[in-house]
């Protein structure tokens, strides 16, 4: 079931994919819908796609738990459709990523977006597009100054991360959370832990937390360990999600990402 609820004026809708028990959060402000959601969740999501008047999708990322209604959205209402410029080519073809996420999220079909731009407008707020690159590298964040409404897509999500994909960098999610961080704000509207009140704190707390992960990877390293060796040091757990993606998830892909790009 699609929750439906409202907080500082946005409009909330909270999905649930069952199988995982992951939380999908899309929204919608002024006039602008910010993600799809992903396809699995597609007859609850229309009557939030039907029901409400907007003029515009702007999408985080590509990823399809954010993308896959978009073409929906484009064949059915023909609403503009925006991407980070990096995002556009992977929009165009359907979606081409491991069997484990079409289980979970569904498919993404063929769309085409436009390329986003620094500021947009919706009907009354203007809005300055952060490009926040780590997660993905079209990732972008969406921050509205007059209200202090910040869309932080998939750059939170949670702050102490232990496993990442094999594309994502900690040092680029790292210094995306310090430009966010320049701005004033005190909430924020993530796309899988929902509204949260005290997100500049989580946020500084995520930072805090990578920058130290990244001190000790570096001096491990530096004494000879491999990144195998200093996953298992300072990410120790069993984590289903490793086996579940036949590792495109691994403690180790968070290591290397920090080992890639050296602090000194
Ligand atoms: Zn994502």
């Amino acid at each position: 079931m699609l929750k439906m609820y409202e907080r500082n004026g946005v409009l909330c809708a909270e999905g649930l994919i069952e199988t995982i028990g992951q939380k999908v959060f899309l929204y919608m402000v002024d006039g602008l819908l910010i993600d799809s959601g992903p396809e699995k969740l597609r007859e609850e999501l229309l009557s939030l796609f039907q029901e409400n008047d907007f003029d515009q999708l702007v999408l985080t990322h590509n990823h399809e738990d954010h993308t896959g209604n978009a073409a929906w959205i484009q064949n059915n209402l023909a609403k503009p459709i925006f991407i980070h410029p990096q995002g556009l080519s992977e929009c165009l073809g359907a979606g081409d990523y491991p069997n484990y996420r079409r289980i979970t999220w569904g498919g993404r079909e063929a769309f085409s977006p436009q390329p986003v731009s620094a500021a947009i407008q919706s009907r009354n707020l203007k809005w300055r597009i952060l490009h926040t690159p780590g997660h993905t590298d079209d990732h972008i964040a969406l921050y509205n100054e007059e209200r202090k409404l910040l869309f932080t897509g998939d750059l939170y999500v949670a702050a102490r991360t232990k496993v990442s994909m094999k594309t994502e960098s900690v040092p680029k999610i790292m210094s995306s959370i310090r430009l966010l961080l320049d701005n004033e704000f005190t909430a924020i509207y993530c796309s899988h832990a929902g509204y949260l009140e005290n997100g500049r704190e989580l946020l500084e707390q995520k930072l805090r937390y990578l920058e130290a992960i990244s001190v000790k990877a570096t001096a491990l390293a530096a004494g000879g360990e491999s990144a195998q060796q200093i996953a298992d040091t300072l990410l120790p757990g069993n984590y289903p999600i490793i086996r579940f993606s036949e590792k495109e998830w691994d403690t180790v892909h968070l290591i290397r990402s920090i080992l890639d790009e050296p602090l000194f």
